[in-house]
């Protein structure tokens, strides 16, 4: 089975409207989300232009505010101050990378808490790592989303996550113990790899390595969710050897077209999350 993540994101994405329009209708307004852009990162650029689509196709209030390469830090600080204190903004996002001279980790923390879509501040993280109510990193979510369309009940299976990334592996890692799965984390000093690959029952790869989960790393009847995006001579390709893994693996996401699209339309759903949460 191929894993379809633009169908998927599709529906999500309807359901998210169907509840925008619902929220109109109670709060006589809609969820509002800004997204700061520093300097002229082409994929960034390209990441935003979908995020700002897909908001206002979903209905929400979706502005980018643009800044050049150079702007200083204190500029993106303080409107990120006014942000928080304006109702209107459901959330706040800051496509990353930033440019050297702004620290992310200051950016990232003077995002409130409440507003911090990607789920990158220490607070969210924290709670998501605790088991409480949190606004979840949008990859991971959408991986999550589509391992559970594929199995309802991942109690008790082996998970094997490549990558400890904050943005991936280890919100993963929280996401899939909460289900009941046994969770293995791998990265760059992981000494089998594959021998570690070959026991799981799901394995997701964010590596940043093309073609890497090769067919002989996959036990037959897993659940194989490709993270990577990898730019290569013959175009862009995940971190699994997609033609090796897809006649063994029970499901497999494409790259293009699997975990991508999942992570905008996740986005606009914790978005919306954020509005309900200020609204209750
Ligand atoms: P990252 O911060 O660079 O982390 C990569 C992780 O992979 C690190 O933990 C690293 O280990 C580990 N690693 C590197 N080489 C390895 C190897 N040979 N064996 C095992 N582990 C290895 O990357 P990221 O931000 O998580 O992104 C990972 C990939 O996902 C990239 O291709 C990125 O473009 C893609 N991505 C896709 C989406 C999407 O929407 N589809 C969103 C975000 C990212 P160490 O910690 O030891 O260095």
């Amino acid at each position: 089975m191929i894993i379809d993540g633009k169908k998927t994101a599709e529906e999500l994405r309807q359901v998210l409207k169907n509840n925008i329009a619902q929220l109109k209708s109670n709060f006589n307004t809609v969820p509002g989300l800004t997204v700061i852009l520093v300097g002229e990162d082409p994929a960034s650029k390209i990441y935003v232009k979908n995020k700002e689509k897909f908001s206002n196709e979903v209905g929400i209030n979706s502005e980018v505010l643009r800044y050049p390469e150079n702007v200083e830090e204190k500029v993106v600080l303080s409107k990120i101050k006014e942000l928080n204190k304006n109702k209107k903004t459901s959330g706040i996002l800051v496509q990353l990378p930033l440019p050297k001279h702004i620290r992310k980790r200051k950016v990232i923390e003077t995002i409130l808490p409440d507003k911090d879509v990607d789920g990158f501040h220490p607070m969210n993280v924290g709670n998501l790592s605790s088991g409480y109510e949190s606004s979840i990193p949008c990859t991971p979510l959408g991986c999550y989303l589509l391992i559970k369309n594929v199995e309802k009940n991942l109690s008790g299976k082996h998970a094997v996550i490549i990558g400890r990334s904050n943005l991936n592996g280890k919100p993963m890692a929280q996401l899939l113990l909460k289900e009941n799965c046994t969770v293995t984390i791998t990265h760059s000093k992981t000494k089998d790899l594959k021998a570690e690959c070959k026991r799981a029952d799901i394995i997701i790869a964010a590596v940043g390595k093309p073609r890497l989960v090769k067919g002989n790393w996959v036990k037959k009847g897993a659940i194989v969710i490709d993270v990577g995006i990898n730019k290569t001579e013959t175009g862009i390709v995940g971190d699994v050897d997609f033609d090796e893994v897809s006649k063994i693996a029970k499901a497999i996401t494409p790259v293009p077209g699997g975990v991508g699209p999942m992570t905008i339309a996740c986005l606009l759903k914790n978005t919306i999350e954020c509005f309900k949460r200020a609204n209750s």
